[in-house]
């Protein structure tokens, strides 16, 4: 090893190699590492880590470097050692522990820029109104989930027109689109963002009665029972009236088989939620249902080459959320709000380029 230059290793990529299960939310920063016996939650740009809910400090914090977490050989691998009983040692060839410089200050780890790699500017989106022809989507007491999702698109179409992007719809009328179609389409665009635009829905008058608010979802494996029952819900079309090939549920392979898409698209598909997050907040007339931003196998969202949201704009079978989606003022609000999102988020990407190229 040179002077001064320190040995940083890839700890997710390691952590796999030796079958812990990985888990970085880019919201907290934070890196969870398990397996059944030992729990590690480590957080970026902090002086500690906790193992199995005991505190450990450390002189170099983990930070991001072209979308890799890297932490410092000699202060962290000794634990893992410890855990193993195995001793690791530095194969550079294989890449499985990689030498990097350490960043130039340990104050300022994981600023937007090193998050994000390979954004281009912004320039198509892709508007995806869901469900429409013979799939209505989710039913309200008024309403039909395809006709409120195909109203707010065309007045978004209309609005980022306006702000001078290429704007394209996956339907602008009435008809059925293959789920698989969708992203197909948006990859021929070639586009920027894909925003897929739907209605939320629960069974059962109880849980209709004080279920609410918007919800917005990435591509990821599901973490909670919620999650998964409204990806099925949302896939239910593809077995529906799909060709008899698709399912309404990701199996563990194909989400392997997933990961480096999920990878490549996952920190800028969380940025551009951020923005969404910033422009309902406090604005419209629908709540913020939990946290707002949750993950799970969306099949829609399956396939596009490109950063990708799914918009729950609120809750069909909720009698204000309704309401308010049907009339043509909150539907003007919701489309102002996602267009705002994605001016937003063009002028964050616009600014990451610009601290790339110095
Ligand atoms: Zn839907």
């Amino acid at each position: 090893m040179q002077k001064n230059q320190r040995c940083f290793f890839n700890i997710e990529s390691f952590a796999k190699q030796e079958n812990y299960k990985t888990d970085y939310n880019p919201f907290e920063k934070k890196l969870t590492i398990n397996n059944d016996k030992t729990k590690w939650i480590f957080v970026l740009g902090f002086q500690f880590f906790s193992k199995n809910k005991q505190n450990h400090s450390i002189k170099t914090p983990l930070f991001l470097e072209n979308d890799k977490i890297f932490a410092p050989c000699d202060e962290i691998l000794p634990y893992f050692e410890k855990e193993s009983s195995k001793k690791y040692f530095i194969d550079t060839l294989n890449q499985q522990i990689t030498f990097k410089k350490p960043p130039p200050s340990t104050t300022k780890i994981a600023p937007l820029k090193q998050e994000r790699a390979g954004t281009r500017e912004v320039k198509t989106i892709v508007i995806d109104p869901g469900h429409g022809g013979k799939d209505p989507g989710a039913l309200g007491k008024k309403s039909k989930e395809k006709d409120i999702v195909l109203k707010v698109a065309l007045l978004l179409q209309k609005k980022l027109k306006k702000e001078g992007f290429n704007v394209k719809l996956t339907r602008d009328k009435d008809v059925f689109v293959q789920l698989g179609e969708r992203a197909n389409l948006a990859n021929q665009w070639d586009g920027d963002l894909f925003i897929s635009l739907h209605c939320n829905a629960v069974d059962g008058v109880q849980r209709q009665r004080i279920t609410e608010g918007y919800h917005f979802y990435v591509l990821r494996a599901p973490e909670s029972e919620e999650d998964k029952a409204i990806a099925r819900r949302e896939n239910k079309v593809a077995t529906l009236y799909g060709d008899g090939s698709a399912k309404a549920e990701l199996s563990p392979i194909e989400w392997i088989k997933l990961e480096a898409q999920l990878e490549k698209y996952k920190q800028s598909s969380y940025d551009y939620t951020e923005e969404l997050l910033k422009s309902f907040q406090g604005n419209g007339k629908i709540k913020q249902l939990g946290g707002g931003v949750g993950g799970a196998g969306f099949m829609v969202l399956v396939g596009a080459l490109m950063p990708a949201v799914l918009v729950e704009l609120g809750f069909i079978t909720h009698p204000k959320d309704e309401a308010y989606m049907i009339t043509a003022a909150g539907q003007n609000k919701l489309a102002e709000m996602i267009a705002k999102s994605v001016i937003e988020y063009k002028k964050k990407v616009h600014r990451y380029r610009k601290t790339l190229q110095h």
